[in-house]
């Protein structure tokens, strides 16, 4: 086996749990070395409403503030991995330098969380249009691509925001509203429990945006998740 990060030889047995996965996925997996660099986040000492560690209080300060704009809203995210070091150097590789075989890197996780996801539409947090033509693909959907889980393009991304990484907080926080749902979609998540899922979690801007377009559509209920938080 070799790491699929670090593309050094891994040298050991497969697991039973392993052997029963799919070739690639086993195949694809993190060296020790690289697997330690990232951090499983911790539901205890976190914030209920996105999962923000060290806190203190049971919400973060950008969860009350959330709350208060959304008040009828049950908000609860949830994430596999703190965002550090090594995790925004994941990311850089993967999404900025796009390289799209490390799709695989964290596939072994997302199996193993989206199982207990049974009959949820899954909703990917779209790109733009320019944004594909640049990048190629839609990081979301290799992930879950990577980790056969099968999801819904139903959302639609008409205003470019991966330029949001240079802006301060608060232009952030100001953002428009940049999506819209497909014809299709506004009709298969009624009454349906949806999960939208993104890859990264900063501030919740994004995430709330789409939100609000899902929920005017009426589902069942709505779960959203991220890769890292
Ligand atoms: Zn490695
Ligand atoms: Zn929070």
């Amino acid at each position: 086996m070799i790491c699929n990060y670090c593309g050094q030889m891994i040298s050991r047995n497969l697991t039973i749990k392993e052997i029963f996965l799919p070739e690639k996925i086993a195949a694809e997996q993190l060296c020790l070395s690289c697997a330690k660099g990232f951090q499983l986040l911790e539901k205890k000492g976190s914030c209920l409403g996105c999962q923000r560690q060290l806190s203190t209080t049971p919400y973060c300060n950008d969860c009350i503030m959330w709350q208060r704009r959304y008040p009828e809203y049950d908000f609860h995210h949830e994430a596999l991995f703190v965002y550090n070091k090594t995790m925004q150097e994941w990311f850089e590789e993967y999404k900025f330098r796009g390289n799209y075989r490390l799709r695989y890197s964290f596939a072994v996780f997302l199996q193993a969380y989206f199982k207990k996801k049974k009959n949820v539409l899954v909703i990917p947090m779209p790109i733009s249009t320019e944004r594909m033509k640049v990048r190629g693909f839609n990081q979301v959907e290799g992930l879950l691509d990577a980790a056969n889980i099968a999801y819904q393009p139903y959302l639609v991304r008409f205003i470019d925001g991966d330029s949001q990484v240079q802006k301060t907080r608060k232009d952030r926080m100001a953002l428009k509203q940049p999506f819209k749902l497909t014809k299709e979609g506004q009709e298969a998540i009624i009454a349906r429990e949806v999960l939208l899922v993104d890859d990264i979690y900063t501030t919740g801007r994004t995430l709330f945006h789409a939100a609000q377009v899902i929920l005017e559509n009426t589902p069942s209920k709505l779960y959203t998740f991220s890769l890292s938080r």
